[in-house]
C-alpha cells in the first residue's frame, strides 16, 4: 500500500466537505475530501500530478497522481461563470508538482456570480482510503498537508477504469442509446459525479460518446474530459449482464430533463441496498429523503460584543431544550437513552468548543458562523481519528452545532415538515439524536442512514423508541427519489426498492403476526416461563435506573428479578461519583421496585473500555477494551470499591441483593474482592450476600471450573465473551453484522463454563444479549444455561419463547450447533429445529 500526500491547493480555512453547500459535494458524491475557504488568489497543485483536464469554465481542474483522480473545484455554481473571474496557468497534458500555481482567481467577480467559495479538493478515485490531517484550521497553499490517501495496489486498477477508452466494441449484447445533455451548464463536476455513482452501481459496462470519443460512464475525469455542453447529443452504450437496467438508469437521469437543482439526486429506483443492522424491525412504505440542514455561511461582522451575547443566549434556549427533552425521555420510561442529551449538555458548554468558537467572534466571524463551524470541524476531527466510537459522536457534535444556529435563525425548524412524515421510510446521510426522537413523534416507520454505527447514538435511540433501522447503507440510496415504495428489513439491514404488491402484502401479514404474536406474549407476561417438559427457566430483567424505574417497569413486564443491574449508569453523567447513601438508595430503589422476595444482582461499576468517566481519571491507552476497564479498575480506586461494597451490603436490607464482578480473569481478583466484602460486612454487621462472577473474557470461561469453586453463581455477559473471543471491537460499525454471539467459538465458551459450574453446582446465567435473542434461547437451554437476564421490552418474547420449547431437543440443538463451522451455520440449524424466531 503506498501512500501519498495532498497539501493544501489554496491558502485559506480548512473546511469540512459536508460544508460546501452543494449537496454532491457535501454527501460524499463525488469523492471524498476537504474544502478550503480561500483567503487568496491562487490554485495550486497540492502533489505532483498531470493535469488531466481544465473545464472551459476553468473553475475545475482534475489532475492524475500515478493512478489517482483527483478534483480541485473552485467554489460552488461558479460553472455558470462561464470561466469570468479565472485563469488558467497551465494547459491540460502538462506535468505539475506540488506548488505549482494551476488557476489564478478574481475572488471579487467570482464571489459576486457564485453561491459559495469554498474550494472542494476531492479525490475521485474509488477504493482508496483517504484520511484528513489532523491540523489547524488554517492551511497555506502548496506547504501544509491537507488529506492523506492510502492506496492499495487493486484501486490503480479501478483507477484504470477512468482512463478513456476507445468506441464501444462490437459485442452482440452491446445496447445503445442515444440522450441529450439537458444541464445548462453541461455535463460539469456534479452531475458528472452523479452519472458515475449510477453507473458504479450496475455491473456492465457503460460507456458514453461525444462524436468518436467514448469515456467509461464510471469515470467522473472520464465524463468531464467529454466537456458535453447543454444540448449535445451523446451515444450511450452499455454491455453485460445488467445493461439493460444500466442503460435505463443511466439514460434516465438525462431523459429526466431535470437540469441538476441543489435537492436533485440522481434517481435509484429498484434493486435492494445493504447496510448495517442497528435497531431491528420490518417496515413497508415509501422512501422520503431527510433534506440535510441549510448549510450555514459564514458573515462577518463588527460587532463582536453583540455577537457574543447572541451566541450565549442562544446556548443558553439550547440547554433549557435538551433539559426539556431528557426530563420528557425520562418521563416516558427512557431513562437510560435521555442520558445522551446529558451528553450533549456537555458538549453545549464544553470549554474547549466555547473557546474555539469565541475566537472566531473575534476573528470578526457572526455568532451563527461562529458556533457552527467550529462544531463542524471538531465533529471533523473526532471522524477523523479512525476511531468508530467517537466517529459516533461526531454526529452528537453536528447535533448541537444545528440546534444553536436554528436559535439563532439560521436553518428552519422543521416542524411542519415532520407532520408530513408519519408512514414513511426516512433515508437520511445523517441524523442526530435529535432528529431521531422528533421522526419517531412523527410516526416514521424505519430509518436508512449512510453512515453511522450500529452504537451511535442515533442508532441506540431508535432502539430504544422501536424504530426500525439500517445504518452505513449503500450511499446509492441518497439518489432514491421520494415516493419510491419500499421494503425496510433493519433484521437483515437491506431496503429493498419498489417490491412489488406481492412483497409489500407478504410483509404486512409477517408484521400481522408479529403483532398478534407479541399480544400474546405480553397478555401471558406473568406466567411462568416453563419449558414443554416441566424446567423453570427463570427470566429476569436487566436494568440501570437510579430511581427504581427499571425496576418497576420490569416488574410490570413479567420479570422475575434483576439479574444484572447496571451499576455504572448511577455514576454517569455527573461531576463527581455518588456518595455511599445516594448508592444505597439507588440498590434499595431496584429491590423495591422489584417486588418482595425477588433477587437483585449489583454488578460492581463496570467503567473503562467504551464507558468512561470525566471525574475519575483514566489512563490514555491504546486499547482501552483491553486495558483498565471493569475489576481492574477498582483495585486502582480502592475507595471507590469499598464505597460502592458497603452500599450493596446495606442495600441488601431491602431486599435478596447479590453482588457481580466485571471483567475477571483471574482467580485472585475473585479472592481480593471476597476479602473487601468480609472486611465490610464485618465492619457494618451486615449478613453475607451471594458473590457472582461475570464470564465476559475467554479466560473466565476456560476457568470456569475454578472460579465456580470459590463464587456462588456465574453470570455470562456475551456482549464481552464474543469481542474478547472473536477479536472485533464491540463498538466497530463495520463488524457488527460479523460479530455473532451465535459463533460456535463463544458456544464452546458457554459449554465450558456452564460444565466448570456443575461441578461446583453453581447456577448460571446469560446476562448478555444473546439472552434476548430468541433464535439463541434453545442453545443456551440446551448448553444447560438455568436462567436469562434480558432488557425489559423482552421479557415478555423470551419468556414465551422458553414456553415453548422442549429441553430435550434443545439438548441435541445446542450439541449439534457446537460442531458447526460459524454463527450462520448456527443460526441455520436453529431455525431449522426450532422454527423462525426474529
Ligand atoms: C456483557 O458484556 O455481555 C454485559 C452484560 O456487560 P456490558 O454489556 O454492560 O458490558
Ligand atoms: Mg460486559
Amino acid at each position: 500500500m503506498s501512500v501519498l500526500t495532498l497539501v493544501a491547493p489554496i491558502t485559506g480555512v480548512v473546511t469540512p466537505l459536508r460544508a460546501v453547500p452543494d449537496p454532491a459535494f457535501a454527501s460524499g458524491t463525488v469523492g471524498q475530501g476537504v474544502a478550503v475557504d480561500p483567503l487568496d488568489a491562487v490554485l495550486v497543485a497540492p502533489c505532483d500530478a498531470v493535469v488531466r483536464h481544465i473545464h472551459r469554465a476553468r473553475h475545475a481542474v482534475t489532475l492524475d497522481a500515478g493512478g489517482v483522480e483527483i478534483l480541485l473545484h473552485v467554489g460552488v455554481d461558479t460553472v455558470r461563470l462561464e470561466g469570468r473571474g479565472f485563469t488558467a496557468l497551465v494547459d491540460a497534458g502538462r506535468s505539475v508538482r506540488a506548488g505549482t500555481p494551476l488557476l489564478r482567481l478574481d475572488i471579487d467577480v467570482i464571489a459576486q456570480g457564485a453561491a459559495s467559495l469554498l474550494t472542494s479538493c476531492v479525490v475521485l478515485t474509488p477504493g482508496v482510503e483517504v484520511e484528513p490531517f489532523v491540523g489547524g484550521t488554517h492551511c497555506r497553499a502548496g506547504t501544509d498537508a491537507l488529506l492523506r490517501i492510502r492506496l492499495p495496489e487493486t484501486a490503480v486498477a479501478v483507477a484504470g477504469g477512468a482512463k478513456e477508452v476507445g468506441p464501444s466494441s462490437s459485442a452482440p449484447d452491446v445496447q445503445t442509446r442515444t440522450v441529450i445533455v439537458r444541464e445548462s451548464s453541461g455535463l460539469h463536476a456534479r452531475p458528472a459525479a452523479l452519472l458515475a455513482t449510477i453507473a458504479r452501481g450496475f455491473e456492465a459496462e457503460l460507456r458514453l460518446a461525444k462524436g468518436a470519443r467514448a469515456v467509461d460512464v464510471r469515470s467522473v475525469v472520464g465524463l468531464l474530459t467529454l466537456e458535453a455542453a447543454c444540448g449535445d447529443a451523446l451515444t450511450l452504450t452499455a454491455a453485460g449482464a445488467d445493461a439493460e437496467a444500466a442503460l435505463d438508469a443511466v439514460a434516465g437521469w438525462f431523459g429526466g430533463a431535470t437540469p441538476y437543482t441543489m435537492t436533485s439526486r440522481a434517481p435509484i429506483l429498484t434493486g435492494t441496498l445493504r447496510g448495517i443492522a442497528a435497531a431491528p424491525g420490518l417496515a413497508v412504505g415509501a422512501v422520503r429523503q431527510w433534506a440535510a440542514e441549510a448549510p450555514v455561511r459564514p458573515r462577518r461582522t463588527e460587532d463582536a460584543t453583540g455577537e457574543r451575547r447572541r451566541l450565549e443566549a442562544a446556548t443558553a434556549t439550547a440547554g433549557i431544550e435538551l433539559e426539556t427533552l431528557r426530563d420528557r425521555l425520562i418521563a416516558e420510561g427512557h431513562a437510560a437513552r435521555a442520558r445522551i442529551f446529558d451528553a450533549h449538555l456537555a458538549l453545549l458548554r464544553d470549554p474547549e468548543l466555547v473557546s474555539e468558537a469565541e475566537d472566531r467572534l473575534l476573528e470578526g466571524f457572526a455568532a451563527e458562523w461562529a458556533w457552527w463551524s467550529t462544531c463542524a470541524a471538531q465533529a471533523e476531527r473526532l471522524r477523523g481519528l479512525r476511531d468508530a466510537t467517537l466517529a459516533t459522536r461526531a454526529t452528537d457534535l453536528r447535533d448541537v452545532g444545528r440546534r444553536v444556529t436554528r436559535l439563532l435563525g439560521e436553518g428552519e425548524a422543521s416542524v411542519d415538515a415532520l407532520a408530513a412524515l408519519a408512514g414513511l421510510i426516512v433515508v437520511a446521510e445523517d441524523l442526530t439524536p435529535s432528529e431521531v426522537v422528533d421522526l419517531g413523534r412523527a410516526g416514521v416507520v424505519g430509518l436508512c442512514m449512510t453512515s453511522g454505527g450500529a452504537n451511535a447514538h442515533a442508532a441506540i435511540l431508535a432502539r430504544g423508541l422501536g424504530l426500525p433501522t439500517v445504518v452505513g447503507i449503500d450511499p446509492a440510496v441518497l439518489g432514491v427519489p421520494d415516493g419510491v415504495e419500499a421494503i425496510l428489513d433493519a433484521g437483515t439491514g437491506t431496503l429493498q426498492l419498489a417490491p412489488g404488491a406481492e412483497a409489500c402484502e407478504a410483509v404486512h401479514a409477517r408484521q400481522q403476526r408479529a403483532q398478534a404474536r407479541h399480544a400474546a406474549d405480553l397478555a401471558a407476561a406473568h406466567a411462568p416461563s416453563v419449558t414443554q417438559d416441566g424446567q423453570h427457566v427463570p427470566v429476569l430483567a436487566n436494568v440501570g435506573d437510579a430511581d427504581g424505574s427499571g425496576a418497576r417497569r420490569a416488574l410490570a413486564a413479567g420479570a422475575e428479578g434483576i439479574g444484572l443491574f447496571r451499576s455504572e449508569f448511577a455514576f454517569e453523567h455527573r461531576a463527581e461519583s455518588p456518595t455511599e447513601a445516594e448508592q444505597v438508595a439507588s440498590y434499595s430503589a431496584a429491590a423495591g421496585g422489584i417486588g418482595v422476595g425477588r433477587p437483585v444482582v449489583i454488578r460492581l461499576l463496570d467503567v473503562g473500555g467504551d464507558k468512561p468517566l470525566p471525574y475519575l481519571p483514566m489512563p490514555i491507552e491504546a486499547n482501552p477494551f483491553l486495558g483498565e476497564r471493569g475489576l481492574r479498575f477498582l483495585f486502582t480506586h480502592e475507595t471507590v470499591l469499598r464505597t460502592q461494597l458497603r452500599a450493596v451490603l446495606r442495600a441488601a436490607a431491602a431486599g435478596p441483593v447479590a453482588l457481580l464482578l466485571p471483567m475477571v480473569t483471574t482467580l485472585d481478583e475473585l479472592t481480593r474482592v471476597r476479602a473487601l466484602v468480609e472486611a465490610e460486612r464485618v465492619a457494618l454487621g451486615a449478613p453475607a450476600i451471594p458473590v457472582g462472577v461475570m464470564i465476559e473474557t475467554p479466560a473466565a470461561a476456560l476457568l470456569a471450573d475454578r472460579l465456580a469453586a470459590s463464587a456462588d453463581f456465574l453470570s455470562i455477559g456475551t456482549n464481552d465473551l464474543t469481542q474478547y473471543a472473536l477479536a472485533m471491537d464491540r463498538t466497530h460499525p463495520r463488524l457488527a453484522a460479523q460479530a455473532d454471539a451465535l459463533h460456535p467459538a463463544v458456544l464452546r465458551l458457554i459449554a465450558q463454563t456452564v460444565e466448570g459450574a456443575r461441578q461446583h453446582r453453581r447456577p448460571v446465567t446469560v446476562c448478555g444479549a444473546l439472552a434476548g435473542d430468541l433464535a439463541a434461547v434453545p442453545l443456551l437451554l440446551g448448553l444447560g444455561v438455568e436462567e436469562l437476564s434480558v432488557d425489559v421490552p423482552l421479557i415478555a418474547a423470551v419468556k414465551a419463547r422458553v414456553r415453548g420449547l422442549t429441553l430435550a431437543d434443545c439438548r441435541v440443538t445446542a450439541q449439534a450447533a457446537l460442531a458447526c463451522a460459524d454463527a450462520t451455520e448456527v443460526r441455520a440449524l436453529a431455525a431449522a429445529r426450532h422454527g423462525e424466531e426474529s
